[in-house]
């Protein structure tokens, strides 16, 4: 191993251990292909060492015994210890996906917030609450009981990886769980060294954050181990289904954020310059490696001509080049099997007779084997592979409709459902598109806004369950319904005590 490359182990119950396993992955810099991390591809029996550590740290009274108010606490110094390692953090997402240091460094800076806002969650609402009830003249006293699963396994992606990580883990803890993760083998970094840090510096108790690098197998052991409470998962529609099916065979509680093909759609009062904006927010940015990316832009014919060429010229003067650099616009696909899916689906486009109006290719003078142009297809039919299937790279199929009726049912008719977005300037009409789009998140005028207070999930094939937001929360916890009778007699058996 070249002096160089770092290398990491599995973080469980509080410490680096070593894998029972011989097999390594090594991470690289998309930019230039360099090798600069290696971590364990875990076993399952590593798996099986993290879930007893979780387990165990669950049943501890440190953990088990700690109220709403101390998880508050816990999940504020979690948020000040990402704080003080923010631009740390932000240099490792960066090494591994390749995203911009420009947008890591703001998201690594808000990251925290997501702890607050789930420690101030878990104050505001306690442990349970009371429930009003009237059986035997008021002699009943009822409440519900907010108790946590018990142990989560976690399995996430590599475009974003500890904001996706952290929608889960946050909630996670607010609730009192404990939580074994897989990230992402493209870029399990990150989660190592924040779990390390997390031990180091807040009063995390050992076991209850733990996490197992490795491939896809080791995310199936996790899914296919049977000490579980539940499952929560951030990754394709195809793999989400798989940990569905465990989820189902094992009878654990699953929720499942999945792939998307969102449309964006702009109609004729909408103020162009705003627009165009937003579709290359909604496209280009991270380089359309996000799971909201707007890549069906519904564009209405009578602005079409106008609007390809904004696009077209916008999309020309991109700034590819080092992710690190911060006058870069746009960095390289996160690896190279990604760019070999982009760059098929491209093609596909042009096959089925779509027309590339811009981008495609793999500029000349840039490292590595990761880059391509911010593409540009026209003349796309939505029931084409380019307009019905996630592509996950920044190639945005534009479809021109011509009335209202015929947007919003463009704008359904695929299997996704994550997100929409309206450009207009009639607010009747926003509101019906509102209405009538099946996604989990509609932006009017904007796009690619997310926030820990509002709940983020899909419709149809997009997903199961939600993320921030108190929805967020209830994911994370059981209700228990107790029931105290102190009239100091049982009534009739044979007649059932109901409202
Ligand atoms: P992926 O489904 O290939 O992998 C996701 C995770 O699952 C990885 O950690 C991977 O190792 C693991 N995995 C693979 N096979 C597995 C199996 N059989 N059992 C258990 N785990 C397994 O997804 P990806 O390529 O890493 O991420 C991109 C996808 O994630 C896109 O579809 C994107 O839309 C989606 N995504 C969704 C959201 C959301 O919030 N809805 C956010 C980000 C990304």
């Amino acid at each position: 191993m070249p002096s160089d490359v770092t290398t990491y182990e599995l973080f469980i119950d509080g410490e680096f251990r070593e894998s029972s396993g011989e097999e390594r992955i090594d991470v690289e810099f998309p930019y230039d292909g360099e090798v600069w991390a290696s971590v364990p591809d875990g076993t399952a029996a590593d798996i099986d060492d993290a879930v007893t550590a979780a387990r165990t740290a669950f049943e501890e009274p440190e953990w088990l015994g700690l109220e709403a108010s101390d998880r508050r606490e816990l999940l504020n110094e979690i948020a000040d210890t990402i704080d003080a390692h923010a631009s740390e953090l932000a240099e490792l997402e960066t090494r591994q996906n390749g995203k911009l240091l420009r947008e890591m460094e703001p998201q690594m800076n808000v990251l925290g917030d997501w702890f607050r806002y789930y420690g101030r969650l878990t104050d505001e609402i306690g442990d349970g609450r009371t429930v009003n009830v009237e059986n035997k003249d008021g002699q009943m006293f009822n409440y519900v009981r907010h108790e946590p699963y018990g142990v989560v396994g976690a399995i996430t992606p590599w475009n974003s990886p500890l904001l996706l990580a952290s929608w889960k883990l946050a909630p996670a803890l607010a609730a009192g769980n404990t939580f074994v993760h897989k990230p992402s083998e493209e870029t399990p970094v990150s989660a190592l060294r924040f779990a390390e840090l997390l031990t180091a510096e807040t009063s995390l108790p050992d076991g209850v954050y733990n996490v197992v690098p490795g491939a896809g197998a080791t995310g199936a052991a996790l899914t296919d181990h049977g000490g579980l409470d539940k499952l929560a998962f951030t990754g394709s529609t195809a793999v989400g289904r798989e940990v569905a099916k465990k989820a189902g065979e094992n009878l654990i509680k699953v929720s499942l954020e999945l792939g998307g093909k969102s449309p964006n759609v702009l109609f004729p009062d909408a103020d162009l310059d705003d627009a165009v904006n937003g579709v290359m927010k909604g496209v280009f940015a991270a380089t359309g490696q996000t799971c909201m990316a707007g890549s069906r832009v519904l564009v209405h014919e009578d602005i079409h001509e106008e609007f390809v060429d904004l696009l077209t010229d916008r999309a020309g003067d991109i700034k590819l080049g080092d992710p690190r650099d911060p006058e870069t616009e746009m960095g390289p696909v996160a690896f190279r099997d990604q760019w070999e899916t982009v760059k098929h689906y491209v093609d596909a486009g042009v096959e089925e007779g779509a027309r590339l109006a811009f981008g495609g290719e793999m500029p000349d003078e840039l490292p590595g084997e990761c880059f391509i142009q911010p593409t540009v297809l026209v003349g796309v039919d939505n029931g084409m592979t380019v307009a019905q299937e996630e592509i996950f790279g920044p190639v945005v199929s534009v479809i021109t409709f011509g009335s209202e009726e015929e947007a919003i049912e463009l704008a359904n008719d695929v299997d996704f459902g994550l997100a929409a977005a309206i450009w207009t300037q009639d607010m009747q009409r926003a509101n019906r598109f509102v209405e009538s789009v099946r996604a989990g998140t509609i932006w009017v005028n904007e796009y690619r806004v997310v926030a820990p207070n509002s709940p983020f999930g899909g419709y149809k094939d997009s997903g199961i369950g939600r993320e921030n937001g108190p929805e967020g929360l209830k994911e994370y916890y059981q209700v228990k319904s107790v029931w105290y009778d102190h009239a100091g007699e049982v009534g009739d058996p044979f007649s059932l005590d109901v409202e």
